[in-house]
């Protein structure tokens, strides 16, 4: 279709502590949460999303078991449009490494903003909480970025979190609409 949007994003986040990332890219994907999942070779997946109006062409990038930082320096870096960086609310460690992800980021990029979402994950575990909303939302602030809390595992602000990350794509760049 001409007016085909597509964008392609990057799940980003702590490897050793607070995992959640391709729970979350699986809930996206496939709306389902798979309590086990065993990460594998497959690295990007595809999903079309409407958002204001228009239909974009997502495609989502996982780290799928790898180093954090290895998929900058892969084939799949080529042209990444926006940035998902997870942390688990429950792990003030996996929180911790939101700042040194988006430090490595923006120094691979040799740019000073990049379009990111901070997402703060597993908030059903409430009473595991370690990271209050409002340091979420002081870190994203500060790093010019939106914040969405959410759970892979209830589906609560799954399809939000990839929404934001548009409209912080779109923001930067407004009239691209290259096919
Ligand atoms: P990754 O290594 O960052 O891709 O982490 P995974 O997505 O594989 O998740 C690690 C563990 O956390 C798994 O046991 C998941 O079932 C669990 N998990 C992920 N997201 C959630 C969530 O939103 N809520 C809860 N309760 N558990 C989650």
């Amino acid at each position: 279709a001409e007016n085909l949007k597509k964008r392609k994003i990057a799940v980003l986040g702590s490897r050793s502590v607070g995992h959640c990332k391709s729970s979350l890219v699986i809930q996206f994907i496939d709306e389902q949460f798979v309590e086990s999942y065993y990460p594998t070779i497959e690295a990007t997946f595809a999903k079309s999303v409407k958002f204001k109006g228009a239909e974009y062409d997502c495609e989502v990038i996982d780290t799928a078991g790898q180093d954090e930082f290895s998929i900058l320096n892969s084939k799949h870096a080529i042209g990444i449009h926006g940035y998902v960086l997870v942390y688990s609310v429950t792990s003030k460690a996996s929180f911790d490494m939101i700042q040194i992800v988006y430090d490595k980021i923006i120094a691979f990029c040799g740019v000073t903003d990049i379009p990111c979402v901070v997402v703060g994950s597993k908030v059903d575990l409430e009473s595991s909480r370690q990271v209050t909303p409002k340091e979420g939302e002081r870190l994203a602030q500060e790093i010019n970025a939106a914040w969405v809390e959410t759970s892979a595992k209830t589906n609560f602000n799954v399809g939000k979190v990839f929404e934001v990350c548009l409209a912080e794509i779109e923001k930067r760049a407004p009239h691209t609409g290259e096919a």
